[in-house]
């Protein structure tokens, strides 16, 4: 017997169907994207991972890593040593920006480009290689399995990486960057790589819905204070130049990748994960956008809701 819940979800997915937009390609490797590719996944506190589609289907992590990034610098140096180089404040910008707040000479927040390859910087380790063996071992402890990165999208995005290049570069003439940014800029291109599939992301979403605590290890990942603070830059600033539009229609925390997949969080309650590649002009999911209304309507999830 299938559960009301699993009905319920399978109904939404179908009444959802294709919503347009168009795969990404600046990343060659990912124009080969099957854009009809869906998966949901829906992980409570306690583990129970309820799927839809294919949960299974492999994909890059690309910009749904800034938020786990962001959270182990903030776990390795703290809150105030984090934000003497990464403001919290939403850009209105899109993510690939190339851009400073004027007044405060640091990226705007974590979420976009600029924020995140320094983030990428704050991690410790004697070396760019050292650092991303962490940062892969700590989006594997919010997985609760071992992760690896997609070789040919690392490749595929670092001869291509420009953009992200010019902006590790600015942030190095800057000073928000003091080691090599080339060294920095192969890291988060590394990080944006990593495999893994919806069912991970449900998982990594919903340590973050349970205070930090994995649901199915049981381990602490992350402390409460920095859940917090993680949760806080993802509702200002996880669906960029569309944060505004997310927070309202949706009310959850959220971030999105332009692989095609979104995380949203429901404190004390469950991590939300959808896939699906064809992208609006922000750079997230179609599909996965209107998913996550109509389950946040139908399901009473957005966190200002009043009755
Ligand atoms: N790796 C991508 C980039 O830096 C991530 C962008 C995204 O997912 N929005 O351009």
């Amino acid at each position: 017997m299938r559960s009301p819940v699993q009905r319920y979800l399978e109904h939404i997915v179908e009444q959802c169907g294709d919503a347009g937009g168009e795969v990404a390609s600046y990343i060659p490797e990912l124009a080969d994207a099957d854009p009809d590719q869906f998966a949901l996944a829906l992980a409570t506190v306690d583990g129970h991972v309820y799927t839809v589609g294919d949960p299974e289907a492999r994909y890059s992590i690309q910009s749904i890593s800034k938020p786990f990034t962001y959270a182990l610098a903030l776990q390795d140096r703290g809150i105030a040593a984090v934000d003497e180089s990464i403001d919290v404040e939403p850009s209105g910008d899109a993510f690939n920006e190339i851009s400073l707040a004027s007044d405060t000479g640091r990226p705007r927040n974590p979420m976009i480009n600029a924020g995140a390859i320094t983030a990428a910087s704050l991690v410790e380790g004697e070396t760019a290689p050292e650092r991303f063996e962490r940062v892969l071992d700590w989006y594997g402890q919010f997985a609760g399995r071992e992760l690896e990165i997609d070789e040919s999208v690392y490749r595929s995005e670092l001869v291509t990486a420009h953009r992200n290049r010019a902006i590790a570069h600015m942030l190095r003439e800057f000073e928000v960057l003091t080691g090599d940014p080339e060294d920095t800029l192969d890291q988060y291109v590394r990080q944006c790589s990593v495999s893994i599939d919806t069912r991970d992301l449900a998982l990594m979403a919903a340590t973050l819905a349970n205070g930090g605590v994995q649901p199915r290890t049981g381990a602490r990942v992350l402390e409460p204070r920095n859940v917090e603070r993680v949760l806080s830059v993802m509702a200002t600033c996880g669906m960029y130049d569309s944060a505004g539009d997310w927070i309202s229609a949706v009310g959850m925390p959220a971030k999105s990748g332009v692989s095609g997949g979104i995380i949203a969080v429901l404190p004390g309650q469950v991590g939300l994960a959808v896939f699906s590649p064809r992208l609006d002009a922000h750079g997230n999911s179609t599909r996965g956008v209107t998913v996550c209304e109509r389950m946040s309507e139908d399901m009473e999830m957005h966190l200002m809701h009043v009755g």
